[in-house]
């Protein structure tokens, strides 16, 4: 496996690969590496030839004030992780070589990146829209993998790739949670022991949701509402958001069925903002 920190030794790499007649596979993350990552890493192995990993702390996706200089960062135990997935070339750029000083041109996501997380987060979505552009411009990948943890993501840079022409796949992965339903997250190391313990309001919200609609509920209001008041009677967690919404457009829904849907949350969990989803059935 290879590590390369410059754009140009990386584009020198994959055309190579690409010479080679390989099928080229992106898996953008931030590091500190979990279970989630390693899934879509395996994905990608399946369905590539040669697998770029990604790791980048993406200074823009951060609002002044958000966790950028505290996010857990351990390169080595990283590429350890990565070389024993059989990856063939991990990126790992300094902000510095990502970013010129006087860059100023930014990829704006449109009304998709407004809601939900852009609605606390105003300007998070361009940052993943500009750093996920000139990262599938410097790979050149024929997929890109995402995963359905960041599910606003996943549906913002989908709809990116379609608006702008990309050529490029982007494939989705499935939540990859604990044990007890918590998702896998890199934040979740900021939760203290009690936090952790709470934490796992969000998964049981969703699954409270998926419950009522399997047994016929289909007022999104009803489920919608059942979330929040599962997540508000746990103590330590504050509600940011709690809503059923179309699984593609992300517009809240009045009811649900035959579209698919998908029940989203972010909520405060000590001092520790986290989200989750989950798909919302109708049988
Ligand atoms: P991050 O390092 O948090 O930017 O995540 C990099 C990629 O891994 C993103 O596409 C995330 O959606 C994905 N990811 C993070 N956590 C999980 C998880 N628990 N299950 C599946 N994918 C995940």
């Amino acid at each position: 496996m290879e590590r390369l920190g410059s754009k140009q030794e990386v584009r020198q790499a994959v055309g190579e690969a690409r010479r080679e007649g390989k099928r080229i596979a992106l898996v953008p993350t931030m590091g500190a590496l979990h279970d989630g990552h390693l899934s879509l890493v395996s994905a990608a192995r399946e369905r590539a030839d040669y697998v770029v990993v990604s790791v980048f702390v993406n200074p823009t996706q951060f609002a002044p004030g958000e966790d950028f200089e505290a996010y857990p960062r351990d390169v080595a135990r990283d590429i350890d992780l990565l070389g024993a997935e059989g990856v063939d070339l991990v990126f790992t750029p300094s902000s510095e070589a990502m970013y010129a000083p006087d860059a100023e041109v930014m990829v704006e996501p449109g009304p998709l990146g407004a809601v939900l997380e852009g609605a606390t987060r105003p300007a998070h979505f361009r940052g993943v829209c500009t750093v996920v552009t000139k990262l599938l411009s410097i790979t050149t990948p024929d997929l890109a993998f995402f995963g359905e943890k960041d599910y606003q993501q996943l549906a913002v840079l989908r709809r990116m790739v379609r608006d702008l022409d990309l050529p490029v796949k982007i494939v989705g992965g499935p939540v990859v949670r604990e044990c007890d339903g918590l998702a896998m997250s890199s934040r979740n190391v900021y939760l203290s022991r009690e936090e952790r313990a709470a934490a796992i309001v969000l998964y049981r919200a969703l699954r409270s949701a998926e419950t009522l609609a399997l047994d016929g509920e289909r007022d999104a209001h009803v489920l919608a509402d059942a979330m929040r008041s599962l997540v508000e009677s746990e103590p330590l967690a504050e509600v940011d958001y709690a809503v059923v919404a179309d699984a593609i457009t992300l517009q809240p829904l009045d009811t649900i069925g035959p579209a698919p849907a998908r029940g989203l949350i972010a909520a405060r969990v000590g001092g520790t903002r986290l989200i989750d989803n989950l798909s919302l059935e109708v049988v």
